[in-house]
């Protein structure tokens, strides 16, 4: 069935508020979730909302968490999410992240307590608008395993990267550091679908493509040896350096196995004006198209999140499409 981007947030908020969240987190969550339909991210779209549901059974989390944002003169900006979802603690520090980086050239944002099973490119796009370069990383679950190992350490660990560009929407790349997202194993195991080989291997260590295999053994790092050293890297970015969780103690904390990471993401923005001796914002700007332009003389390129912007367009105008069961599966949890 089909349904405007409208009827999708309020599908996921009334589902999300449905099932005990708070409106303030429940919207906050229903905006990440309709932008992910807009973009045709269906992996992190409606489909999520039944995930955010079963996070509801953490015994620590806090359904009605308000984010609490710590500011000073200095180049770093803390979250405390309270245990609550990421999705309000970034709309609560995004402002003031702009702010610093504008005032100093670059900062960072640490957001700590949350449980975040969302995208992230929507902060670094929103960081893009506000004319700023910007990166993001978290850590989820024990899901992917080291290089040369076979059970699970790293987690999935998503990094996001924009790019502001003159007359244009942002450049951006968003992409975890396993060859897929868990989520797309997810929808290949309902979709009765085999996986593409080389995304996971079973709990012996032998490669497998059946989804169910997959989830209970070990997911693989993209380009082997190099994608776990970015896990790595997420890991300590966005566990040690700001006092949060590596995925394996977020997957030992998730004691009713509801699969939703809970430890921090860390952001840094840089304003362009300041890199290069005696450049305006504008020559920066100005340098990437010419980049831009080299790669899409080739025959077969485009660029990280053409695909996203072209889908933004269809469904705005169009709507989405949503499987029945799915619909009927979320207007249930709406009315319980
Ligand atoms: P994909 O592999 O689908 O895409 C990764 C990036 O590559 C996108 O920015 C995409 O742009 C770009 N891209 C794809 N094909 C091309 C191409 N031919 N040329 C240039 N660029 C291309 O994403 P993943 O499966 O790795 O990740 C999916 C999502 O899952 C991410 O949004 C990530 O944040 C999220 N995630 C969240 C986690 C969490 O714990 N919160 C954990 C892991 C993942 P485009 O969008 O235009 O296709």
């Amino acid at each position: 069935m089909t349904l405007s981007l409208d009827e999708v947030f309020t599908l996921a908020r009334q589902a999300l508020a449905g099932q005990g969240l708070a409106e303030n987190q429940a919207s906050a969550i229903a905006r990440t979730i309709t932008a992910a339909e807009r973009d045709g991210c269906q992996s992190h779209g409606l489909f999520r909302v039944p995930f955010y549901v079963a996070a509801l059974q953490n015994p620590g989390i806090d359904p009605a968490a308000e984010p609490v944002v710590s500011v000073d003169s200095s180049a770093v900006v803390h979250v405390d999410a309270g245990c609550g979802f990421c999705p309000l603690a970034l709309e609560r520090g995004l402002e003031h992240l702009v702010e610093r980086a504008q005032a100093l050239g670059i900062a960072a944002m640490a957001i700590h307590r949350s449980y975040n099973i969302a995208a992230l490119w929507p902060e670094v796009e929103h960081l893009a608008n506000a004319g700023l370069i910007a990166f993001a990383f978290t850590a989820s679950n024990a899901y992917v395993a080291p290089a040369g190992g076979s059970k699970p350490l790293y987690g999935t660990n998503p990094m996001a990267f924009a790019w502001p560009r003159a007359q244009q929407p942002p450049l951006v790349f968003d992409q975890a550091s396993s060859v897929s997202a868990r989520g797309e194993i997810q929808l290949h195991q309902q979709a009765g679908q085999p996986l593409p080989g080389g995304w996971a291997i079973d709990v012996h260590g032998e490669a497998t493509t059946d989804p169910a295999s997959a989830l209970a053994g070990a997911q693989l790092a993209f380009g082997g040896y190099k994608g776990a050293s970015l896990a790595l890297m997420i890991e300590l970015l966005a566990g040690a350096l700001i006092g949060d969780l590596f995925s394996f103690e977020s997957s030992a904390q998730d004691v009713h196995n509801t699969g939703a990471p809970f430890g921090g993401e860390f952001l840094i923005a840089i304003s362009p004006g300041r890199c290069a001796p005696g450049a305006s914002n504008d020559a920066h700007l100005e340098r990437a198209e010419a980049l831009f332009t080299k790669i899409l003389s080739q025959d077969g390129t485009r660029l990280p999140s053409d695909r996203r912007y072209q889908a933004r367009v269809n469904h705005l105008a169009n709507g989405i499409e949503i499987p029945a069961p799915l619909y009927e599966e979320l207007q249930g949890l709406a009315s319980e």
